[in-house]
């Protein structure tokens, strides 16, 4: 029997993956992009609507500032060229969810061109190429399921109409479903740290389009490529794309040819649909949109918006492993949100030793968010809780093996480090040499082989007699001092 992975792994040794993906991002304005309806999500169906964004007769669009600001932003972050002049078009295109009978976007002069995210994979780096990021208004909301007549009627919910995008579109520079995976991780963490949207993609903040085909290694054209469109995660963009490899590569294989045309994913079973050929796609007979001027986001105003752009992943990320001296993989951890980095700045500065304050967020902290099933986001134990008992460690006020300790009862209660340290009656480590020479005559008097082992000339079976002794009083001396007394009493 051939497995899924050995089709792919042979369809990949023939065939050279072309992918560009298109990024849809709803930016987080108060209001809509051409009226003053609010965008808040969750509201009561048709109730954030007015007759702009319902398209009634006579009703004209005016701009929203911001977002044009947010819009600006973004293709900033993602290096894009700002067009000073940028032009708003009709798209048109005919559907229930769509009022006006067509959509404003923007077409033939966008307001950025020519940027590139920097991606890695495996140990790799790579530059994609983002040929466009365009202004557009979201449609609205055909709701198909939850109705007692869903069979026969399908319902409209207007509050999205009107919501201001932008349209991100990539080269087709990818060559894996890997890095397709990573350009979007990238992307969509540029985009959080500018603060112009939440990204998320359960609300259909974030929604992506993946082109993808197949030529035969040394061939200079592409192929034709299929779209697979709406899929709600980066996991199952990542295994439409893989199925997508498959099924071309097998078509081409046995003869066929790949379709231009619309396919949509069921991550269920794993496969693609076709939904509409390129005979079915729509002419959307663009042209400029007569009731807006064209859009002047002139110099001033480009570096008025420069200025409150934060510092972004990519360069924090080289900043924080010579600021503090730690890995680039701990790095990668601590900024993949804004906010983590914060703390953990925070934290860091405060800390005696930044670099044990990441060891324990990897080596401690990772491992029992992952087992909890939470995001950093949501711990218990706050970066400046890792930070507070990274300084104790450090102090050698408490073991090792005392910290694990407390990071586990702090799980269990979710609280922060700070407070179930002082709930336990801050206790320290033992310095009460006396207690420990006890528990090491007592290992030295039940293990008398092992002794004659160590006196025979064997010095490594001290390290049995530390595990013992580490053993026997549960983590309550530091290593080092068990160590040294541990020798001391061997030798004596
Ligand atoms: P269309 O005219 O069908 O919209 P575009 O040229 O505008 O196609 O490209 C749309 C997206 O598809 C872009 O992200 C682009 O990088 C990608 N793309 C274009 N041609 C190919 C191809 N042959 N294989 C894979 N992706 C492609
Ligand atoms: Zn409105
Ligand atoms: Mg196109």
């Amino acid at each position: 029997m051939v497995t899924a992975s050995e089709t792919l792994l042979s369809a990949i040794s023939k065939y050279e993956v072309v992918i560009g993906l298109e990024v849809h991002v709803q930016l987080l304005t108060a209001t809509k992009a051409f009226c003053a309806c609010s965008t808040k999500f969750g509201a009561p169906p048709n109730t954030n609507v007015c007759p702009v964004c319902l398209g009634l007769p006579g009703a004209l669009p005016v701009l929203n500032k911001r977002a044009v600001e947010f819009a600006t932003l973004a293709a900033l972050a993602l290096n894009c060229e700002i067009r000073e002049t940028s032009i708003f078009a009709r798209k048109n295109y005919f559907y229930p969810d769509l009022p006006k009978g067509y959509q404003i976007s923007q077409y033939d002069r966008p307001i950025a061109e020519h940027g590139h995210i920097n991606i890695k994979v495996n140990g790799e780096s790579k530059r994609i190429g983002i040929t466009r990021l365009h202004m557009e208004e979201d449609a609205g909301k055909s709701l198909h399921d939850g109705f007692p007549d869903s069979d026969k009627n399908t319902y409209i919910d207007l509050n999205r109409s009107g919501v201001p995008l932008v349209e991100i579109v990539s080269e087709p520079d990818m060559r894996t479903p890997d890095e397709a995976h990573e350009y979007l991780t990238r992307l969509k963490e540029i985009i959080l740290y500018t603060g112009v949207s939440d990204c998320n993609m359960e609300e259909g903040s974030l929604r992506c389009d993946a082109n993808i085909s197949v030529r035969p290694w040394g061939q200079k054209e592409f192929g034709t490529k299929a779209e697979v469109k709406n899929v709600n995660s980066f996991r199952f963009i990542k295994q439409a794309l893989e199925y997508e490899i498959e099924r071309q590569v097998e078509l081409i294989e046995s003869g066929g040819k790949v379709a231009q045309e619309t396919r949509l994913y069921n991550s269920s079973e794993g496969k693609t649909y076709s939904m509409r050929s390129k005979e079915q796609a729509h002419d959307y007979r663009y042209f400029p949109e007569p009731d807006l001027r064209p859009l002047v986001v002139d110099a001033t105003w480009q570096s008025e918006i420069k200025k409150t752009m934060p510092e972004l992943p990519e360069a924090r990320r080289t900043r924080l492993v010579s600021d503090y001296g730690i890995t680039e993989q701990d790095a990668g951890v601590l900024t993949m949100t804004r906010s983590r980095a914060d703390q953990f700045e925070e934290a860091a500065k405060h800390s005696k030793n930044p670099k044990r304050v990441a060891n324990l967020v990897q080596g401690e902290l990772m491992g029992r968010l992952k087992a909890k099933g939470i995001d950093m986001e949501q711990s218990p134990i706050s970066m400046k809780g890792v930070a507070v008992s990274a300084d104790l460690v450090e102090a050698n006020a408490i073991s090792g093996k005392m910290l694990k300790d407390f990071y586990d009862i702090a799980f269990e209660r979710g609280k922060d480090f700070p407070i179930v340290y002082a709930e336990e009656g801050s206790p320290k480590q033992s310095t009460d040499t006396g207690a420990l020479e006890k528990i090491i005559d007592e290992a030295i008097a039940a293990n008398p082989s092992q002794l004659a082992q160590y006196r025979g000339g064997k010095k490594t079976v001290a390290a049995f007699f530390v595990g013992q002794v580490m053993k026997a009083s549960k983590g309550q001396f530091s290593p080092a001092v068990v160590n040294e007394l541990v020798g001391k009493k061997l030798d004596g």
